[in-house]
């Protein structure tokens, strides 16, 4: 596709977020793949030769902490790159060329390593063909580095819908709060953080797009379609009109929904389910207005963590506030999710097998510790529940239980009031829902992570667009754990919860309400969806379906039995979520 051209191109992602979005695209830059040539003006000489100098200081630094782990053969190959990073006349070449051609700095530094790499490349050996990779390699690398800073430096568009590589946490909440309206990426997974993010605060997104974001012209007019992970450039007439249609008949859905906020989620059978909410900021609050009051099935509190409020007296007051706002109904604080994707501070090969969620708080109990004080202290009118993840053993429920009752002997005296949150694991690895017979009599509640317990029972990286394919909450595998758990949960008496993503895909809560969790927590932007879903059908009814699940050979058999199902019973919702 050439950017020059104004032909309609159809670009195919993974759904993450349904809604119709039509506007301008903003599209952040891209890691160059092809040597383009971006000119520059006067004014932007000293930036550019900026962005190169603190691009080179910040390789270099990283280049230097890889090398102290590595043996001497290795440390050798990173020592060769540090010092082309450090040669006078690679420096000084790149400078000339920003300053006497009126380059970019990754224009510039693609042309000189490129020219050098070449060259060393005629020359023919083994040995030089070798080294003229790596020179273009490091190329790569410095580029990379300097669009990396350039991209965190953006200031996104209102009202644009945002394409990109990737974007970071912060980055996706920088585009949510600057009014992005829809995002496209070409990579993200269907659960991965970002992708929750924006389900949460309800921007219509696609991940994994298949697109080279080189040939996609900034500011040309683009329509995503996140229910069908669709994305359309330069749409002709007739394609525009036929997606305002849409989006017109999608408004009239929801508006509908909003019609029926106040109205209790309970079955054809007068069955009542749970229905909450799912946060990952304090700022959510104003979302969840104007939904009606609602409980709080899973605040996700890592962002405080990453700004910093981790101190007692800032987790309390927001505890607090948010436990007081939705008072008399249930707030579930789910204790710190560190490391997999959300870094701590370990360098690990394999950080989603390795030192994350409570194996992390165990080994910083005083980080732990601050956390459970802040939630006792906060936990005036008794409506907290307080939850661990990634439990795998039932060493870390048994340790966490014995820190949590000391932490409140330790304060039951001098804080008169306080009281003991209800305690409860989520259930997000096949070992503990394996075992959650021996974990039930030492817990409250039980709350299904369906993103991780899907990543790790079918062994499928929940970034991963690769693997998209393959990651579907739906799966048998993952129905008979879920089915399981909550048969375990029934005999203890031990409450069960879903607040995995699974419980606001409408092909997922037939099965939920059919084996009879007794709550679903969803984002926000799901709720009215998912009490409307619930209003539409009958547990009796459902019982054959469940069956017919657990026995199905794969997780698109089960998405067509709940097809069939919906099909019947609320039709508008197959529309909207095609599969
Ligand atoms: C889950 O794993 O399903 C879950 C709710 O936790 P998170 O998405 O934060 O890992
Ligand atoms: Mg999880």
């Amino acid at each position: 596709m050439e950017k020059t051209e104004k032909r309609e191109v159809l670009l195919k992602g993974i759904p993450i977020m349904p809604g119709i979005c039509i506007g301008q695209a903003q599209v952040l830059n891209p890691s160059i793949k092809t040597p383009v040539t971006r000119k520059i003006s006067e004014s932007q000489v000293a930036i550019e030769e900026k962005r190169f100098l603190k691009a080179i200081e910040k390789l270099k630094k990283e280049l230097q902490e890889i090398r102290g782990d590595l043996d001497e053969r290795l440390s050798d190959l990173i020592n060769s790159q540090i010092m082309i990073l450090e040669d006078p006349h690679f420096r000084e070449g790149v400078s000339q060329r920003i300053k006497q051609r009126m380059e970019s700095a990754e224009s510039a530094v693609y042309r000189i390593l490129n020219d050098i790499s070449r060259e060393l490349g005629e020359k023919g050996s083994g040995y030089m063909q070798e080294r003229s990779q790596e020179l273009l390699q490091l190329a790569r690398e410095l580029i990379t580095t300097m669009q990396r800073e350039r991209n965190h430096e953006t200031t996104f568009r209102k009202d644009s819908i945002l394409f990109a590589e990737d974007l970071s946490i912060q980055d996706t909440i920088k585009a949510v709060k600057s009014g992005v309206r829809a995002i496209a990426l070409t990579g993200g997974g269907k659960t991965s953080h970002h992708a929750i993010i924006l389900r949460n605060f309800g921007i219509p997104a696609v991940f994994g797009m298949r697109a080279d974001l080189n040939e996609i012209e900034d500011g040309t007019t683009v329509i995503l379609d996140g229910a069908k992970g669709i994305v359309i450039i330069n749409p002709k007439k007739a394609t525009l009109e036929r997606y305002q249609a849409e989006r017109a008949r999608y408004e009239e859905f929801t508006k509908e929904l909003f019609e029926h906020k106040e109205e209790r989620p309970i079955t054809v059978d007068g069955r009542e389910f749970t229905v909450l909410i799912n946060i990952d900021f304090p700022e959510e609050l104003g979302i969840l207005k104007g939904l009606g009051r609602h409980g709080i099935g899973l605040f996700r509190t890592e962002i405080l963590y990453f700004t910093g409020k981790v101190d007692l007296e800032s987790q309390r007051k927001i505890y607090e506030k948010i436990a007081e706002e939705i008072y008399p109904c249930p707030f579930v604080i789910r204790a710190f999710d560190l490391g997999g994707d959300k870094v701590f501070q370990f360098k690990e090969k394999n950080p989603f097998l390795g030192v994350r969620g409570i194996r992390v708080l165990l080994r910083n109990k005083k980080l732990f510790s601050e956390q459970i004080k802040a939630v006792i202290l906060a936990n005036k009118k008794g409506n907290i529940k307080f939850m661990i993840p990634m439990v795998s053993v039932v060493e870390e429920v048994l340790e966490t239980k014995e820190l949590l009752h000391q932490v409140f002997g330790e304060m039951k005296d001098s804080e008169p009031g306080v009281q003991l949150p209800d305690f409860g694991i989520m259930i997000e690895t096949p070992s503990s829902a394996l075992i959650a017979d021996r974990i039930a009599p030492h817990v409250d509640f039980f709350s299904i992570g369906t993103n991780d317990l899907t990543q790790y029972t079918l062994a499928v990286d929940r970034r991963n667009p690769e693997m998209s394919y393959l990651f579907d909450h739906l799966h048998p595998s993952v129905l008979k754990l879920i089915k399981d758990i909550v048969e375990v949960s029934h005999k203890h008496n031990v409450w069960v919860g879903v607040c995995g993503e699974l419980a606001a895909d409408p092909y997922g809560v037939p099965f939920l309400v059919g084996m009879e969790v007794d709550e679903l927590s969803v984002p926000p932007a799901s709720l009215l969806e998912t009490k409307e879903l619930i209003r539409k059908i009958s547990v009796e009814e459902l019982e054959e379906l469940v069956r017919k699940g657990l026995e199905a050979q794969t997780a698109r058999e089960v998405r067509e039995l709940a097809a069939d199902y919906l099909r019947e019973h609320y039709p508008e919702v197959t529309l909207f979520y095609p599969f």
